[in-house]
């Protein structure tokens, strides 16, 4: 197979149907269509095999932050991956990971100091999850073992994290594989399950979340959340305190506080952790996405003395966190993360954000009127646009009637990549995304909205 770029695009689609299985696809569909082959990435661009270029509305997956193939980056790897390529954390320490874990602990919420490695963001909520009950075994509260969730929350794909999770057309399938949780209403104030509104409420989710904390709270390990912002859900932005209550409310009930930063870490949200904009600081908070700036799969589960000391005793005493993947703390990933964090710097990257958020926010005002647009919801810079069918009553979209699905394909005709989240579109770009970039994609999302819904 010398000579990779010998190989047609044809070839390279025939394959690609024949062997690749792809996440979250229906591949009866997938195998059907015609499919776009990406091969080069340049700044916020994808490009494809036929030289034709996408802007990568979606970040990638919502992992990249400078731009692809940035050449900083590609340096810190090329350097590094002449130094080593891998050793392991199991009995031995490495150089990168010792750096970027003290660099880290410097930028996360004060005292959260003790990093735990693995690669993704479904791994680190995992630890999280295991890390918060063994804590409260340690304490002697072995029966503390459930959780407190929210509906909508996502925070990953394997058992464990599905089962904090609360879509449902993702997670029923599995349910009786996961372990049950108390679920509380999500701040989703656009189809409010108390049917409350913003303006009035008072939060009054947070009574039900109290309520459900007051009857439980002797047999709960911990809280989970998506500080801000639950992506997955449908980029659902919580009102300004939400998060700032719900730690007061684990403080009062001694509930470890669980944050999965996972998306909205590494300046997404407009600071660097969604945490910081109510100087909020959880007992465990899962970092992945953003970190290695999109190039490499690294994630990490970040604690305070106060959890990770519980775990300290002689070996025989079996408190050693029984947990660890094979790539943890990657010393290329770790290279690139260090570097990361210096072009944070370097470009005054988060200062530079706040221009573009208000651009973002001035452009999606243009959508408010249009005639499908039912809810529209901003978090830094990431973004929702809820496309409903009736727009007074607010009654959604038949999901079988893939709107969402329909739209991006319009935009990818147009040269946008976007991946929608049920009837919701998402925008999510590379926090470098310049001006005109962004106002393409604003553009082009809208056209591709009115084409499919008026
Ligand atoms: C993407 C995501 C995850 C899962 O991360 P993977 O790397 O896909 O396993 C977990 N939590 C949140 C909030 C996410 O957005």
């Amino acid at each position: 197979m010398a000579g990779t770029n010998l190989i047609t695009t044809e070839q390279l689609r025939l394959w690609d149907k024949r062997h690749v299985w792809h996440p979250f696809t229906q591949m009866q569909e997938w195998e059907r269509d015609t499919q776009i082959i990406i091969v080069k990435g340049e700044g916020c661009w994808l490009i494809d095999t036929d030289g034709k270029r996408y802007l990568d509305g979606v970040a990638s997956m919502w992992t990249n932050v400078h731009g692809h193939c940035r050449r900083e980056l590609n340096d810190a790897l090329k350097e590094q991956v002449d130094r080593l390529e891998h050793s392991t954390l199991l009995g031995l320490a490495s150089e990168q990971s010792i750096i970027l874990a003290a660099r880290l602990a410097e930028i996360t919420p004060p005292g959260l100091d003790r990093f735990f490695y693995s690669d993704n963001g479904s791994t680190a909520m995992e630890v999280a999850v295991k890390m918060a009950y063994q804590y409260q075994v340690h304490l002697g509260r072995p029966e503390r073992s459930r959780f407190i969730t929210f509906k909508n929350a996502y925070h990953g794909d394997t058992l464990g994290a599905v089962s904090v999770g609360g879509i449902e057309i993702y997670h029923t399938t599995f349910k009786p594989l996961m372990f049950e949780t108390l679920q509380a209403p999500a701040p989703y104030c656009y189809r409010c399950e108390l049917g409350c509104s913003r303006d009035s409420c008072n939060m009054k989710c947070l009574d039900s979340l109290e309520t459900l904390i007051e009857r439980n709270a002797g047999q709960v390990a911990g809280l989970v959340i998506e500080p801000l912002l639950q992506g997955a859900g449908g980029m659902i932005v919580q009102p300004a305190g939400f998060l700032k209550r719900v730690r007061e409310l684990c403080d009062r009930y001694d509930l470890l506080m669980i944050a999965d930063e996972v998306a909205t870490g590494f300046g997404r949200t407009g600071e660097m952790f969604a945490c910081n904009h109510e100087s909020v600081v959880p007992d465990i908070m899962a970092i992945s996405k953003g970190i290695a700036a999109g190039y490499l799969p690294l994630a990490a589960t970040v604690t305070v003395d106060k959890v990770y000391s519980a775990f300290l005793g002689e070996y025989a005493e079996l408190k050693t966190f029984f947990h660890g993947h094979t790539f943890t703390g990657n010393p290329l990933a770790c290279a690139v993360a260090l570097k990361s964090l210096d072009l944070f710097q370097q470009d005054n990257l988060l200062e530079e954000l706040q221009p573009k958020i208000a651009r973002l926010k001035q452009g999606l005002a243009d959508f408010a009127s249009m005639s499908h647009v039912g809810d529209i919801r901003q978090c830094g810079l990431a973004a929702g646009i809820e496309l409903v069918e009736d727009r007074d009553a607010g009654t959604p979209y038949p999901w079988e009637q893939k709107i969402g699905i329909r739209v991006c394909q319009e935009a990818r005709k147009r040269g946008v990549f976007s991946r929608p989240l049920g009837n919701t579109i998402v925008i999510f770009p590379p926090l470098v995304v310049s001006d005109s970039e962004l106002d393409m994609l604003l553009r082009v999302l809208q056209e591709s909205i009115r084409v499919v819904t008026e």
